[in-house]
């Protein structure tokens, strides 16, 4: 098992159903810690530069319409292999068919606007996280 940081993010639409307080509840719930979190709004450029992995793909332009459309609560959350955890708190990608007692499951209402956005991979969330966050926004567990 390994300590890890992972980027988490309520996306606009649990905002806007006032979902916050419930879905951070499910990670600290799960041994996830919050070590940073703050709500912001992202211009489609600061979400164009988020998802610019995703560029290419034919969703890009309503994926990034989609992700600026309101304000997020962007959070580093900490545990033990926090970045696969997490994920699977999450479930899949899509609500359809994503696992029973996950959050979206519970919550996401299509495959676009699917309530949470977590880091797939250690070295992303790396990148994620510098992304949103400045060296003095963070704390750890030890602190
Ligand atoms: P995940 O968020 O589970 O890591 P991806 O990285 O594959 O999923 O996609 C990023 C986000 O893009 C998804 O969470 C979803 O909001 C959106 N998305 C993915 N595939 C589609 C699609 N086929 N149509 C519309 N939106 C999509
Ligand atoms: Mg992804």
């Amino acid at each position: 098992m390994a300590l890890e940081q992972t980027l988490s993010i309520i996306k606009p639409d649990g905002v806007r159903r006032n979902l916050v307080g419930k879905i951070l509840s499910r990670f600290e719930e799960n041994n996830l810690r919050i070590v940073a979190t703050k709500m912001i709004h992202m211009t489609i450029s600061e979400a164009e530069g988020f998802y610019a992995v995703h560029r290419e793909r034919p969703f890009f332009s309503e994926l990034t319409q989609f992700m600026s459309s309101g304000p997020v609560v962007v959070s580093i959350l900490e545990g033990e292999n926090a970045v696969s955890h997490h994920r699977e708190i999450m479930g899949a990608t899509n609500p359809a068919e994503a696992a029973e007692g996950t959050i979206r499951r519970d919550y996401a209402e299509s495959l676009g606007e699917n309530t949470v956005h977590g880091s797939d991979s250690l070295e992303n969330a790396a990148v994620e996280i510098a992304y949103f966050f400045s060296q003095t926004e963070r704390v750890n567990s030890a602190s």
